[in-house]
């Protein structure tokens, strides 16, 4: 756990977030600030800073997560229409929260990215 990470203190309860999925490793949560009817954030319980952060070891991990964001698609029936994975890694990118995270966006025609 970081001392100063948000995430970190969802993940261990000390900071509420409507939570929709956790196992051992993994939670999701809602996006304080959606930007699509259905906005999630899937995250490592470890905190892991950034996707560039990951190592060999953590290949199932990065996969898993993933696998539950395509779970939590078909619970908020995203999976007829689509939806999108996003991981911003980095200042170009625009990350924000210094905890790996994949964000899951749906339920409405998302814009060209870029
Ligand atoms: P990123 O720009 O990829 O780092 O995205 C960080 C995301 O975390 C943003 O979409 C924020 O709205 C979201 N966020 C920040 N604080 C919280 C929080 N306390 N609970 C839920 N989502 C949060
Ligand atoms: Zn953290």
């Amino acid at each position: 756990m970081a001392a100063d990470c948000i995430f970190c203190k969802i993940v261990n309860k000390e900071v509420d977030a409507e939570i929709v999925y956790e196992d051992r490793d993994i939670v999701a949560f809602k996006d304080i600030s959606p930007v699509a009817p259905v906005h999630l954030l899937v995250v490592p319980r470890r905190h892991i800073p950034a996707l560039m952060d990951l190592k060999q070891d953590d290949a199932a991990l990065i996969g898993q997560m993933h696998l539950v964001a395509n779970d939590l698609a078909r619970t908020f029936e995203l999976d007829q229409r689509g939806y999108r994975v996003v991981i911003n890694c980095g200042k170009d990118a625009g990350q924000a929260v210094f905890h790996l995270h994949l964000h899951l966006l749906g339920g409405r025609a998302l814009q060209i990215m870029g």
